[in-house]
């Protein structure tokens, strides 16, 4: 069962508010050129897979495969482990103020070809355009600009220790924010002296491989950062490597296990950023317009495919009917369909198994009890992976849906009457990584907060980021953190 399908007694379709919402399309104009096949990035070249293996990377708005892609073996992460260790004691040695040089030129030229970068992105992603515009290319932008910054500062991160760089550096990212966190990872480890073995996720490689072509731009020594495509096979032959001094991986607690297990006993460092099933609680006191508003966006607009994602709504039990109320409301305008429409609010699920995925969920959600509400919105594209946004009420601290990361459009309301029964039952997770705390009282924030067993803990806002915040989790959320002072540390000796 979809939330597409026909309305029962545990399911409710809120009809679309056509006749005041319907927008003219407004299509993205930019055409981007995209390559029949790629290859590599390795040594500062394109190079061709050692075994010619190649794979599709699809769009998933229309299923039309838009490039061929090299599938990593071992010889090619090879090959990328020793450009980048041979790269890295020249790169550690320049001048601190010369490898930010390179950086801001790259951050620059990420700003130039913004545009291009955000239709390649909703290209290959799925996810809106105006996701990919205002929020992943600005900020990848924002990281090598912050991070630039540190790269002659590091004594003063640290004072009174003599940091080094750790050396070659493993780090696989995943689908959701693919140039964002291909950014997110390079930035601070290239500002600290280190050299870089890249590995995309395998449906979204497109953006880091023009990234690839900016780094020929500005003339980043060639081994700095290589780039190596390929699927979990090549994520693994990475891990392994003996080669590698540390690894840093952004994807699921599943595999996030995984790679933990292969590094214990090595001397490797590794830093992980996994799942999560975020809480977001709403006190009665809060300004529930803004509340509902942000929770909105933080859950529906990128597809519900944010690792931090406010996927457990706490509602306080006297306003329950208010809020559900207005979410169902709110739910009735998104407008869900093609990515590069500029009005899109929520774009295509980025592959078909993760949207098997989550009409998973949504079937086992109902079969334990919970109610369904989803909205109706205008008629979905033919092809392409489509979700229509969705909310569960009725739903038990128990019942699947409040217990495992979803990664879809998909949000679990629960109620609580007291701030203790709140934090208690937001805690009540494997998860700790982020968590939303929405309330009038300044008193009540700070000791809710103090509370909550989250690496980053909202305050009347939501998935606010920023490269000067750390970022990162508790429990099986991961360890290590991205941003800020704190962010460097993993990628110095100190
Ligand atoms: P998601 O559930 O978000 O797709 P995954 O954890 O499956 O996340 O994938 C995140 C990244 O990890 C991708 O680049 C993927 O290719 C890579 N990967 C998958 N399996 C492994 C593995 N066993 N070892 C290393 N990397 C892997």
């Amino acid at each position: 069962m979809t939330p597409t399908a026909a309305p029962s007694a545990a399911h409710t379709v809120t009809p679309a508010l056509e006749s005041d919402w319907a927008y003219s399309p407004a299509p993205e104009t930019v055409k981007v050129a995209i390559a029949d096949r790629y290859s590599h990035f390795i040594n500062g070249k394109f190079v061709a897979p050692r075994k010619s293996g190649y794979f599709s990377t699809v769009n998933p708005a229309s299923e039309v495969p838009l490039a061929e892609i090299a599938q990593g073996e071992a010889a090619d992460v090879d090959a990328a482990v020793k450009a980048a260790a041979a790269a890295q004691p020249k790169w550690a040695s320049l001048k601190p103020s010369e490898r930010a040089k390179f950086m801001f030129r790259i951050a620059r030229r990420i700003q130039d070809r913004a545009r291009e970068l955000a239709v390649l992105e909703t290209m290959d992603g799925g996810k809106p355009i105006k996701e990919s515009r205002d929020v992943d290319v600005p900020l990848a932008a924002a990281h090598f600009f912050y991070h630039a910054g540190w790269a002659d500062k590091l004594g003063y991160a640290f004072p009174g220790r003599t940091p080094r760089p750790v050396g070659v550096c493993g780090q696989i990212i995943p689908w959701n924010f693919p140039l964002l966190m291909a950014a997110w990872k390079l930035a601070p480890a290239l500002a600290c002296g280190n050299t870089c073995v890249l590995k995309p996720a395998e449906t979204t490689p497109l953006t880091a491989l023009r990234l690839a072509e900016i780094l020929q731009e500005v003339e980043l020594p060639p081994g700095v950062v290589n780039i190596v495509t390929g699927d979990g096979r090549t994520g693994a032959a990475l891990v392994n490597h003996p080669g590698v001094h540390k690894i840093a991986f952004t994807g699921s607690t599943e595999v996030g296990k995984k790679i933990a297990g292969a590094v214990a006993g090595t001397d490797k460092r590794l830093t992980l950023e996994l799942g999560g099933k975020s809480p977001n609680i709403i006190f009665e006191d809060a300004s529930i317009d803004q509340a509902v508003e942000c929770i909105i966006s933080g859950i529906y607009f990128n597809q519900g495919h944010v690792c931090c994602a406010g996927s457990r709504l706490f509602v306080q039990e006297s306003i329950l009917d208010e809020v559900t109320t207005k979410l169902r409301m709110r739910l009735a305008s998104l407008r869900v369909g093609d990515p590069l429409d500029k009005n899109t609010d929520l774009g295509a699920i980025n592959s078909r198994p993760q949207l098997e995925k989550i009409e998973h969920y949504l079937r086992i959600g109902r079969e334990e009890g919970a109610t369904l509400h989803a909205a109706n919105a205008s008629p979905l594209p033919a092809k392409g992976y489509w979700c229509r946004p969705a909310f569960f009420t009725g739903v038990q601290p128990s019942h699947t849906v409040a217990r495992e990361e979803i990664f879809g459009p998909v949000l679990a309301v629960l109620s609580f009457r007291t701030p203790e029964e709140a934090i208690t039952r937001a805690n009540n997770t494997p998860y700790g990584l982020a968590a939303g705390v929405w309330t009038d009282k300044g008193s009540k924030i700070f000791d809710i907060a103090r509370q909550l067993k989250a690496g980053v803990v909202w305050l009347n806002t939501y998935n606010r980021f920023d490269p000067s915040s750390p970022f990162g989790g508790f429990k099986e959320s991961g360890f290590g953190r991205e941003g800020g002072r704190q962010g460097l540390k993993a990628y110095l000796c100190t």
